[in-house]
């Protein structure tokens, strides 16, 4: 039995240092420089990821190809924990304050792809995002404001892209609000795939709920 050992952003990590591999193959020819650039990506899972396997470790450096890495990331599948599986249910109960909570498609979702969970109500520019964190979801609520798209780094995954600005009001002290705004990426599936490192994404959803 294969016990699945990485997260979605693990494998994101992963193939991060596969393409940073790619694109130097294909810009020096020179074998020392690539094998400088094998080192350095592997040193860098070895530190940031140290469930990673020396099989998987050894796969990484023999990648030669667009083709191979995809189907080595595929490979990686098996060992992939998914995103919590939940339910329309489960979602409403997460929000339900609102009480004409648009849903997201949940059979389109690919929960092997996923760090966190995000739709939004276009109507409402409502904007959800939903975590997992020690076995529970954590749900955050915010406002997506169109007329603030922009190019910019995104809270969440920390990639230069196209964002928008996400707002989030939280009731402090004595019924005071405080709102939190922070620039996240238009697309949340691009997003995810950019997701390499967890702690961030966490921090993102507990700070704007404090
Ligand atoms: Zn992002």
């Amino acid at each position: 039995m294969i016990n699945p050992i990485l997260t979605v952003a693990n494998v994101r990590l992963i193939e991060q240092q596969v393409n940073k591999i790619l694109n130097s193959k294909s810009l020096s020819k020179d074998p020392e420089i690539l094998s400088a650039v094998k080192g350095i990506a592997v040193a860098e899972l070895k530190e940031k990821l140290p469930v990673a396997t020396e099989e998987i470790l050894r796969a990484v450096t023999q990648i030669s190809d667009r083709t191979d890495a995809e189907l080595f990331i595929e490979s990686l599948k098996i060992y992939t924990i998914p995103f919590k599986a939940i339910s329309e249910k489960g979602l409403q109960k997460l929000f339900r304050k609102d009480k004409k909570l648009k849903l997201p498609k949940l059979e389109t979702i690919d929960w092997h792809g996923i760090s966190y969970l995000s739709w939004a109500d276009q109507g409402t520019h409502r904007q959800y995002i939903v975590i997992e964190k020690d076995g529970t979801f954590i749900a955050l609520r915010g406002i997506s404001q169109p007329q603030y798209y922009t190019k910019g780094i995104c809270a969440i995954c920390n990639q230069h892209g196209p964002v928008h600005l996400f707002t989030a009001t939280v009731k402090g002290n004595e019924d005071r609000y405080t709102s939190y705004s922070n620039y996240i990426c238009d697309d949340p599936e691009k997003c995810n795939a950019h997701v390499t490192d967890y702690k961030v994404l966490e921090d993102f959803v507990t700070r704007n709920l404090v």
